[in-house]
């Protein structure tokens, strides 16, 4: 046969320079690839025979050894608040969760990167699943596909935050080649770069890495010092330590007009107090920067509490008395588990 890729060949699981491998050893023009392409991921066909632009006999000939291989249905669980949560299966048995937020004019589609996680967070409830495995680039715009298939016909996803299960920097390969996909204007979905976000732990040698894409980068940082986060965040914490993680922020290149965000999980009467208010206002002295504020969303079976409304607005007015941007993320999807830090493995 053409390639000795096993058959059929799965397009979706192709880059870009694999379909334009694979269009010029079926000795068709160098375009094709472009065109094929814009179908899978702008018209989110699901049949070669919907590539009505190609001849029919090009079609049928495709056909006998090609798929677009979109995944089967998702499972979709509806919040009260609008916010839904896709369980899209996958071949090997596995799960992988995405959850789209509308707000206003805004539709926010949250990510996962990997199945399960490589880290341990002692408050997320992913941690605790282990790793299952890391995405493929595919699996990971696949969950934009199927987002925007359940949006009405104007209704667009307007960003995309890599918040979703797993650590973006652990599969930053795949994590990139989506992304690439998801950016390209010619044959891709054209998300701005602007529009997307990838939230890391605190991978810190690795955050350099993601500067040529464009992105916005997320830290979650979750803790005012080194002890404090070595507790909180064990594995991350132990392979990057907090001071060396905030060198890596201070050294980051920003482009002009840009800044990191700072994530901040608040634990109720563990790094809640005014004493840590005023220590995160000091660590992240002279980062250009924003903060954001996530209060603890609790799950069944871990012992951290949400912090009571009061403490959180104090807790954003110290900082705010530094001169931080600081903002409350409000919490969505709760009751269907679709929040910050309720991704896994519980039953639904
Ligand atoms: N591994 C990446 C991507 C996951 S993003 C990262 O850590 O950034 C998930 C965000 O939700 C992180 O900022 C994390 O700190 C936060 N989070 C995790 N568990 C949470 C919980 N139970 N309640 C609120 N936020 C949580």
């Amino acid at each position: 046969m053409l390639l000795l890729s096993p058959l059929p060949i799965n397009l979706l699981a192709l880059d870009f320079p694999g379909v334009t491998a694979f269009v010029s050893k079926l000795g068709w023009p160098k375009y094709r690839a472009r065109q094929i392409l814009r179908w899978v991921y702008q018209s989110r066909i699901r049949d070669i025979h919907q590539m009505t632009d190609l001849a029919l006999q090009d079609r049928e000939y495709l056909q006998s050894f090609v798929t677009i291989g979109r995944g089967s249905k998702p499972r979709v669980l509806q919040s009260g608040d609008g916010t839904r949560k896709f369980l899209l299966p996958l071949e090997d048995g596995g799960t992988i969760e995405s959850v789209l937020i509308p707000e206003g004019r805004r539709v926010t589609l949250c990510v996962s990167t990997q199945v399960g996680c490589t880290l341990d967070c002692t408050f997320c409830l992913t941690g605790q699943m282990g790793l299952k495995r890391n995405l493929r680039a595919h699996e990971i715009v696949e969950q934009v596909l199927t987002a925007q298939d359940h949006l009405s016909p104007s209704g667009h996803i307007t960003s995309l935050v890599f918040m979703g299960m797993g650590e973006p920097l652990a599969n930053l390969d795949e994590v990139s080649d989506a992304i690439h996909r998801l950016t390209n204007t010619q044959w891709g979905l054209g998300f701005s770069p602007r529009r997307i976000t990838i939230s890391t732990a605190g991978l810190a040698t690795r955050l350099h890495e993601t500067a040529g894409l464009g992105v916005n980068l997320a830290i979650s940082l979750n803790a005012t010092t080194n002890e404090q986060r070595g507790r909180l965040m064990p594995r991350v914490n132990q392979l990057h330590p907090l001071p060396e993680l905030l060198d890596a922020c201070r050294t980051y290149p920003l482009s002009r007009g840009r800044r990191l965000t700072f994530e901040y999980v608040l634990l109720g009467g563990e790094n809640d107090s005014a004493t840590d208010a005023k220590r995160l206002a000091k660590l992240l002295k002279g980062i250009r920067c924003k903060i954001n504020l996530i209060p603890f969303n609790e799950f069944p079976g871990n012992p951290f509490r949400r912090p009571d409304e009061a403490v959180v607005i104090q807790f954003q007015s110290l900082l705010r008395q530094s001169h931080f941007d600081v903002f409350i993320r409000k919490s969505r999807g709760r009751d269907i588990l679709g929040a910050c830090g309720q991704l896994g493995d519980l039953p639904l």
